[in-house]
């Protein structure tokens, strides 16, 4: 009984969703450090709960073949190598993928809070606050100001949710309308996930 793909999927935006809220919300900035560790904690306790279910299952499945396949064998034996196999998984969530791409997401968010904070104070008088040239909001579907900015992992392209399901809906079958994406695959909605820089960005800079 492992977690299905979707309900991961949906979890992982929940927990981005979730880190851009505390960031937002705390302004105390040991407050808002501590419960964004938990956050992660959370998260990594998850990854590892998942991938030991993921191991068992693979355990169990390569165990029964076994029963199949040499049926001479002592059920209790099987049973034992089982109970073993099952206490003997170790797992490292340092390098779940799902793990390894939050602590991404929220590594470019801190770089984009910085380099924001930055340019407020070497341009006190000009207004050379980050554009949309330098963080793209623009939806490459609509060309207008995306709400729901998802980032599709296959090619690095942010697009509004909204406007591309209605586009996949339309046509299943599309490529990254971005001129100049060299992905030949067509748009997979799962491979798209919430993109928390963008989406902080918008909020902050509210149109
Ligand atoms: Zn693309």
């Amino acid at each position: 009984m492992t977690q299905s793909t979707q309900i991961i999927e949906e979890l992982d935006d929940c927990f981005m969703r979730t880190a851009g809220n505390l960031m937002k919300y705390y302004v105390d900035e040991e407050e808002q450090k501590t419960k964004l560790k938990q956050l992660r904690d959370a998260l990594r306790d998850n990854c590892i709960e998942s991938t030991k279910m993921k191991t068992a299952d693979a355990i169990k499945d390569r165990l029964t073949s076994m029963m199949e396949l040499e049926p001479e064998r002592n059920v209790e034996d099987i049973v034992k190598e089982y109970k073993q196999a099952i206490a003997e998984i170790k797992i490292d969530p340092s390098k779940d993928i799902r793990l390894v791409q939050y602590d991404k997401q929220m590594e470019n968010l801190d770089e984009g809070n910085k380099a924001e904070s930055n340019k407020g104070v070497e341009n006190t008088d000009t207004d050379l606050r980050m554009t949309s040239q330098d963080m793209n909001i623009i939806d490459p579907i609509s060309k207008t100001r995306m709400i729901d900015p998802v980032r599709n992992a296959v090619c690095g392209h942010v697009y509004d949710r909204g406007n591309l399901v209605a586009m996949l809906q339309r046509n299943k079958q599309t490529r990254c309308p971005v001129v100049g994406c060299t992905s030949k695959d067509y748009i997979d909605l799962s491979q798209c996930r919430v993109d928390i820089v963008t989406k902080m960005y918008l909020e902050k800079n509210p149109a």
